[in-house]
């Protein structure tokens, strides 16, 4: 909690002091300041030290992209506006969301990500902060926790639990995928809403965010068992979405299979073809060509387009993968087929797969999309290649780095590897996957570094794309849908480049996608008043 003493002429507004802080020192204008060095734990005596002479210091944390204020030391101004609001307002907002969300990890460290870039953006249009727009997006508009039950082929009933988080609808319907794994939360689905804010509004296709799933765990289930739990899923979820409401698609554990199995249920409850009601749909019955591969080539489009800027591209790099799925599979294949880069690993949650001959796509896709095998299978059919069970893919040494599996997979220690083996570039295809502590290496380094909510956002844009034929009863080509991706995400990638450089912070896609994307969300959220 903040606590205010008098300290002769100045006015010391205790945040919390911890570990590993920065001082910062500087006057006038809070963001402008000058690093003053000194890292690791840091004292009273240093802060006095440092006080001697200037108007204010802060004493910061870092948080991904941008310097968490701890504490803040000042001078007291009266009658001026205080700069020092909008850093305390960032920290007391993300304490706020801590107590209001408990034990929900993943959460707080995508608000925290967030927030910490917002205080540039905050600074300059201070009705932001009076109207309180930050707490109103950290608070979802609806929150949907259900029972799912459903019979196994043995006649077992099983239980499991139901989510939609419908989280802000300021820029179109609800929008965002449905993931059924054993890990899901409250807080998976909630951290992954409040990113889709920020990704959808990237897309500037008129999208809302929201995110739903269950703790269902579809590997070894047969498909009829998958089909039940499906249809009881929607049996809920049908009350809540539809084409003007929340548009769900798929995530991690949710592909055509099981929306064709939701679409069925909803399409026979309702009574109605409501095509634009779920995305993700398979062609021929209202699917969009190139939907199953836009992620994964977005995200190799968005980021050759982030190397260009560098003078490089994939031509002749040697990346890394994580995971095996839609993203990651789409991802190498777009880096392998058309950009010249060659992929030499890649990975399922049980094992590493390297071939130093560059993966085979065919052999995972037969795996993983016709087979639903292990990765581990791979060497089977290439005897040349390695498979370690358990293995840490970004050990391996590589030029570019796309982890493409789940959250939290990327941490200080493999960014350090990483690192020192020579990568120069990273790629977030998965939500959240790198920790913040991962992430100021990357920044430190130099490192080019993309973040999730701009790398990953073709997937959301595509089934936009699919809205859009869905209206107008149209069925575009793989390459006109396709060329459309590449222009979406080469939009996104300037977009969050020019905002990076505009607000002070050049070269730093994180800073330039939160500002982006919150502020087409803020400046909508203002229009349409509180409520
Ligand atoms: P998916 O098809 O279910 O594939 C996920 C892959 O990651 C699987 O190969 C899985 O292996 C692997 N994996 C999971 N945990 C792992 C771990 N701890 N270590 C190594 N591998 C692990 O899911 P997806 O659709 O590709 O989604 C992947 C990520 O991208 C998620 O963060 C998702 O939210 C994000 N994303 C997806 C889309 C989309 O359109 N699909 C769009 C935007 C963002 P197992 O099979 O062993 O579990």
């Amino acid at each position: 909690m903040r606590k205010m003493h008098k300290a002769s002429s100045l006015t010391v507004v205790t945040l919390r002091l911890g570990n590993n802080c920065k001082i910062r020192k500087g006057k006038g204008h809070l963001w402008k300041r000058v690093r003053a060095g000194t890292k690791g734990k840091v004292g009273k005596e240093v802060i006095e030290a440092y006080l001697a002479g200037r108007s204010e210091v802060v004493v910061v944390d870092w948080w991904g992209s941008y310097y968490l204020p701890l504490k803040l030391y000042m001078r007291t101004t009266p009658g001026r506006r205080k700069v020092m609001d909008v850093d305390t307002k960032a920290e007391s907002i993300c304490e706020e969301v801590i107590a209001r969300n408990p034990g929900e990890p993943e959460f707080h460290q995508a608000v925290r990500e967030v927030v910490g870039s917002l205080g540039p953006i905050l600074e300059k249009r201070p009705e932001f902060v009076e109207e309180r727009i930050i707490e109103r997006l950290c608070e979802p508009d609806r929150q949907i926790i259900f029972r799912v039950a459903w019979q196994d082929d043995e006649g077992q009933v099983h239980v499991n639990r139901g989510f939609r988080i419908e989280f802000n609808s300021a820029l179109g319907p609800y929008k965002g995928g449905l993931r059924f794994h054993p890990s899901v939360y409250l807080g998976i689905i909630k951290f992954l809403g409040f990113e889709q804010i920020l990704k959808n509004s990237l897309t500037n296709l008129g999208l809302g965010a929201g995110k739903g799933g269950s703790d269902f765990d579809p590997k070894g289930k047969s498909d009829d068992e998958v089909m039940r739990f499906c249809q009881s899923f929607m049996l809920e979820l049908h009350r809540h979405i539809g084409h003007f409401t929340d548009v769900p698609a798929g995530d991690t554990g949710v592909g055509p299979r099981e929306i064709g199995y939701m679409f069925g249920r909803y399409k026979r409850i309702t009574n109605r073809f409501e095509a634009g009601a779920l995305t993700g749909k398979g062609v021929g019955w209202g699917g969009s060509m190139a939907r199953t591969e836009a992620t994964g080539y977005g995200c190799a489009y968005f980021m050759e387009e982030m190397l260009k800027t560098l003078g490089e591209s994939f031509e002749g790099k040697t990346c890394l993968v994580s995971g095996s799925g839609n993203v990651a599979i789409y991802t190498i294949e777009k880096i392998q087929e058309e950009f010249g880069g060659k992929v030499v690993a890649c990975s399922d949650s049980n094992g590493v797969i390297y071939d130093d001959k560059g993966i085979n796509l065919e052999t995972v896709k037969r795996l993983k999309e016709v087979e639903r095998a292990r990765i581990s299978e791979y060497t089977d059919s290439h005897k040349h290649a390695r498979y370690e069970e358990g293995g840490n893919i970004w050990e391996i040494p590589c030029d570019a780095a796309l982890p493409c599996a789940t959250q939290n997979e990327l941490d200080e220690g493999d960014a350090k590897k990483l690192i020192e083996n020579g990568c120069t570039a990273v790629g977030e295809g998965a939500n959240m996957p790198c920790t913040h502590e991962a992430i100021r290496l990357f920044s430190d380094a130099g490192i080019a570094f993309g973040p999730a909510k701009a790398v990953n956002a073709g997937g959301v844009a595509v089934s936009a794309l699919e809205m859009q034929q869905n209206a107008g009863r149209e069925a575009w080509s793989f390459e006109y849908t396709d060329q459309k991706l590449q222009e979406i995400m080469k939009d996104i990638h300037i977009t969050c480049y020019e905002t990076a450089e505009e607000y002070g912070t050049p070269g730093n896609y994180l800073n330039g996608a939160n500002i982006a994307g919150f502020l087409n969300v803020a400046q909508a959220m203002l229009a349409e008043g509180v409520d």
